[in-house]
């Protein structure tokens, strides 16, 4: 071997005795996600009005959104891609990027979110509304009758 190669080798091990490594010792230390990373989506399920662009705009269709009385929103995060053209469409501004990946495993993954006050409290919430439509309509009809033979004198 050349003498200049058993300098660079001599340097170059000299140099690694004493310098910091090059790996980070996670998972003992918080993992540093490199700028630009675009991570996974989350959701302010409170500001969801369940529209569905979303759903329709994603590429792999991945999220699944279903209106009220369900009122939920889902991902499918293997299917995610990470393209973030859901964050960009919402006309809520409630998708974001948000750093850090899925953490890998043998199933598939679905999270889903309910936006707040759906479900049966929707459903009683929507029959009480009824009622009390219907209850000022036949209040509102009542009270015109009795006007009636008023007005005709
Ligand atoms: S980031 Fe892209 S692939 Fe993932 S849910 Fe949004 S639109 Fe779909
Ligand atoms: S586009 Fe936004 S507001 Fe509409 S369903 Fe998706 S997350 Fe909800």
């Amino acid at each position: 071997m050349p003498k200049s190669r058993i300098m660079a080798f001599t340097w170059a091990t000299v140099k690694n005795l004493f310098s910091k490594p090059a790996t980070s010792k996670y998972p003992a230390e918080p993992i540093a996600y490199p700028e630009g990373s675009r991570g996974h989506i989350e959701i302010a399920i409170d500001d969801c009005i369940s529209c569905g662009i979303c759903e329709k705009s994603c590429p792999p269709r991945a999220i699944t959104v279903k209106k009220p009385p369900e009122g939920t929103w889902a991902i499918d995060r293997m299917d995610c891609i990470a393209c973030g053209y859901c964050v960009s469409v919402c006309p809520k501004k409630c998708l974001h990027m948000v750093a850090g990946y899925q953490t890998p495993g043998g199933e598939k993954i679905t999270d889903s979110f309910q936006r707040p006050h759906m479900g049966e409290e929707y459903l009683k919430a929507q029959e009480e509304k009824k009622k009390a439509a219907l209850a000022a309509a036949a209040a509102k009809k009542a009270a015109e009758q009795a006007a009636a033979p008023k007005e005709a004198n």
